[in-house]
């Protein structure tokens, strides 16, 4: 496995290669992504660069977890073929003080609008990172469901040649989502948390069996069990490529939430149709 400190330490790929950035402390969800791409790439490459232009000022950019050693234990019991470690003067060579990309309405809504700019900043590294890898396809995680319709968006506005593929969400036994964040949590929390994607994967088998009319019914009766427990920052029924909120029954429905446990924030979602 090459570990490269630089993009031109990147060797040529003999095929296809195939990219999945990461932010590190690298779990079994990362790694199904990189199992994904070594279906269709005969280079995988993995970056870890924990991203300043996507945290806000009070956010846990300085405390997020960081083992580099055992990250890359992982990647290459994994198969990763290179381990990409850019320094921010090579991702931003003009400094990070602000994104370069405005992502729009979509970065607005839902996270966006509890995270300002923090979809500006996922778009930024993710168009930078493409620049500098430039990967054939690149994998992302159905569990950050927003940021792969704002990477869609990205991709498509500017036309990068870059094939984007999803991985289903990589769960705990108890139903958790994995998260790196899920490290602040303690196991009583992490209980508590699992609350959220029972609830979760319990409307996404009722969906198909009820009216629209019910569907709303168990929805809300879902949140009121998720709030008794911890604290909601919203669940509902969107598109999941305009992430716009829903009112009757159609197509690309999910089911998107966000919850805090703690002083930590938790994501999850499951697709309806
Ligand atoms: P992160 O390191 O949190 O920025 O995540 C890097 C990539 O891994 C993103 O595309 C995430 O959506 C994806 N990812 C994170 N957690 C999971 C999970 N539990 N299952 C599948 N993919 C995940």
């Amino acid at each position: 496995m090459i570990i490269a400190e630089s993009a031109s330490a990147i060797p040529i790929s003999n095929g296809k290669c195939g990219f999945v950035p990461t932010m590190g402390f690298l779990h079994e969800g990362h790694m199904s992504l990189v199992h994904l791409a070594r279906e269709k790439a005969e280079q995988v490459v993995l970056s870890i660069y924990v991203n300043p232009t996507q945290f806000g000022p009070n956010e846990d950019y300085s405390q997020y977890p960081r083992d580099l050693d055992r990250d890359l234990a992982l990647a290459e019991a994994n198969g990763v073929d290179v381990v990409y470690l850019p320094s921010t003067e090579e991702i931003y060579p003009h400094g990070p003080n602000s994104p370069l990309i405005h992502i729009g309405e979509i970065g607005t809504v839902f996270e966006g609008r509890i995270r300002p700019g923090h979809f500006d900043g996922v778009a930024t590294v993710v168009a930078r990172l493409f620049e500098l890898v430039k990967p054939d396809g690149a994998w992302f995680g159905q569990k950050d469901l927003q940021q792969w319709a704002v990477l869609n968006q990205l991709v498509k506005g500017f036309a990068i040649p870059v094939t984007l593929a999803m991985g289903p969400t990589i769960r705990e036994s108890n139903g958790l989502a994995m998260s790196s964040r899920n490290t602040y949590l303690s196991e009583a929390q992490k209980s508590i948390a699992s609350t959220l994607s029972q609830q979760l994967l319990r409307l996404q088998t009722y969906f198909p069996n009820s009216s629209w009319d019910q569907f709303l019914q168990e929805v809300s009766d879902s949140r009121n069990i998720v709030q008794s427990v911890m604290d909601l920052d919203y669940l509902d029924v969107i598109n999941r490529n305009t992430f716009t909120k829903v009112y009757e029954d159609s197509e690309d429905l999910a089911l998107i939430a966000a919850v805090r446990v703690g002083s930590t924030r938790l994501l999850d979602n499951v697709l309806l149709s």
